[in-house]
């Protein structure tokens, strides 16, 4: 399948100085070659290789730009057309002068996502693998990073075709079952192997789907709310974490409005820090926005840090506190450590329940090893380790893994029941189908649009 050659301004990950005009398609080359300048005329170049030149401005020959132009010809590429990459090291006006010149060359602007999902189209990459190029771009730490990497790399698409392998395994086993009724042993054979394969699917499903709520929140960020009356050092610790952190301020595109949020990042995890405003402008978050709207925005937390103040004994607004913390996991920082303790600690450690306690300075930086140390393992205890096994965090993904073991499940039970094998067959055809979802072989196109169209621009 052909498409229309289409361009846009591409910066690389981890943003340098350079900026990059891609084009991908049938003319991409051509496009190119009006408007270059240099040794060879880019038609007549080897694949995968650079050229210097510049790129003018065709109907005055006046230079616009000195560029390196790689021509990479298809299908070794990443959507498997035809790239061109020019590579302008001059500022945004220039690089923007260049992406006109071409869009005047039959060329059209790329919608956000485009490139992926020509990839994708063209067979180079699974749905699966197009979204971790998004979370890729949005990663928030590094282990976020390596999670997409990974996925991108192929990790979760080879799990799910090894799955989808031995579902169709079983649909054989059914198949040769229901064509040759006339063997008696045919029917309690075949319930064997669906009985272990299908078994041996769910525990698979279920490996994956344990990595489920870390890879979710190496993605997307533990959501944090740090609470605690005023002056207890709310706002010297979330200076803590941001200066150790370099604090990672995300601008989330897709939500309605253009929402800032900010994250830290703690030893990989990144933690999404909720209202921080209130907490900046040294306000108390429980007078200003309530008791009830409070309540809710602890629930909601992954995690609440409460702080109180070691120099000074309980009061009930402390106690309050505590009790609105509800079962959320909490790291409760006795601060000031640096003064005498006036508070009682083991009235503290009562009202904790079993959340750790810390004894925390920010005038001294105490205690801010242990505290990231308890965030680390708190969620982090079984096996983070992005060089493992196949990861999950996507939603859409982990939506559909969760519907393929209830469907699986379904198959298994009917098996144990002696419930006839063709009856099962429907359920084990719908374990591949739903699977088949995750790496887009079975989705629909307006699927496919919103997903890409999430992307953004130049990717
Ligand atoms: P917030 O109102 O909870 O945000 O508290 P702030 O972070 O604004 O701190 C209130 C005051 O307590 C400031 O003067 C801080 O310098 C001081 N403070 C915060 N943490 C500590 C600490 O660990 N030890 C001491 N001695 N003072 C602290
Ligand atoms: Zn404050």
């Amino acid at each position: 399948m052909d498409y229309d050659t289409i361009a846009a301004i591409s910066t690389p990950i981890g943003e340098g100085a350079i900026s990059i005009v891609r084009l991908s398609g049938s003319e991409a080359v051509s496009a190119a070659d009006r408007l270059f300048r240099g040794g060879k005329a880019l038609s007549d170049v080897r694949s995968h290789t650079i050229h210097y030149g510049k790129i003018v401005d065709p109907a005055t020959e006046q230079t616009v730009e000195e560029v390196m132009v790689s021509v990479m010809r298809k299908p070794k590429t990443f959507t498997r057309e035809d790239v061109v990459e020019i590579n302008c090291h001059g500022g945004l006006t220039s690089v923007n002068r260049v992406l006109e010149l071409i869009l005047d060359q039959d060329v059209r602007l790329a919608e956000p996502g485009e490139f992926t999902k020509r990839a994708f189209l063209n067979g180079r990459i699974d749905l699966s693998q197009a979204e971790a190029v998004m979370d890729l771009i949005r990663a928030k730490t590094d282990q976020a990073m390596n999670v997409a990497m990974s996925q991108m790399e192929g990790k979760l698409s080879l799990l799910i075709r090894k799955l989808r392998q031995q579902l169709l395994d079983i649909l054989a086993a059914v198949e040769v079952n229901i064509d040759y009724p006339e063997y008696d042993d045919a029917e309690i054979m075949t319930t064997k192997i669906l009985f272990e394969k299908a078994t041996e699917v769910r525990e698979r499903l279920d490996r994956v789907l344990s990595t489920a709520r870390q890879g979710k929140i190496l993605r997307e960020g533990l959501s944090t709310v740090i609470v605690g009356r005023p002056n207890v050092g709310k706002s010297s610790l979330l200076n803590q974490l941001v200066h150790e952190s370099k604090a990672i301020v995300t601008n989330v595109p897709g939500t309605t409005r253009d929402v800032i949020e900010e994250y830290v990042n703690v030893r990989g995890v990144p933690l999404k820090l909720v209202d921080t405003a209130g907490i900046r402008d040294t306000e108390d978050v429980v007078e200003k926005i309530g008791v009830s709207r409070s309540k809710e925005l602890l629930k909601s937390a992954e995690l609440v840090v409460l702080l109180i103040n070691g120099n000074e004994k309980l009061t009930d607004e402390d106690r309050k506190l505590f009790a609105l913390i509800g079962d959320t996991p909490a790291i409760i920082l006795i601060n000031k450590a640096d003064l005498p303790l006036e508070v009682s600690v083991t009235e503290v450690e009562h009202l904790a329940g079993g959340n750790p306690v810390l004894r925390t300075s920010m005038i001294d930086e105490k205690g801010l090893d242990e505290l990231e140390q308890a965030i680390a393992s708190l969620f982090f205890s079984n096996n983070v380790s992005s060089h493992g096994e196949a990861y999950v965090s996507n939603t859409r993904h982990i939506a559909l893994l969760k519907q393929a073991r209830s469907a699986i499940t379904d198959a298994i039970e009917g098996a144990e029941q002696g419930i006839p094998v063709d009856m099962t067959q429907i359920d084990i055809k719908r374990t591949w189908d739903l699977l088949g979802e995750i790496v887009g072989d079975t989705v629909s196109d307006s699927l496919i649009n919103e997903l890409f169209s999430k992307f953004c621009l130049g990717k």
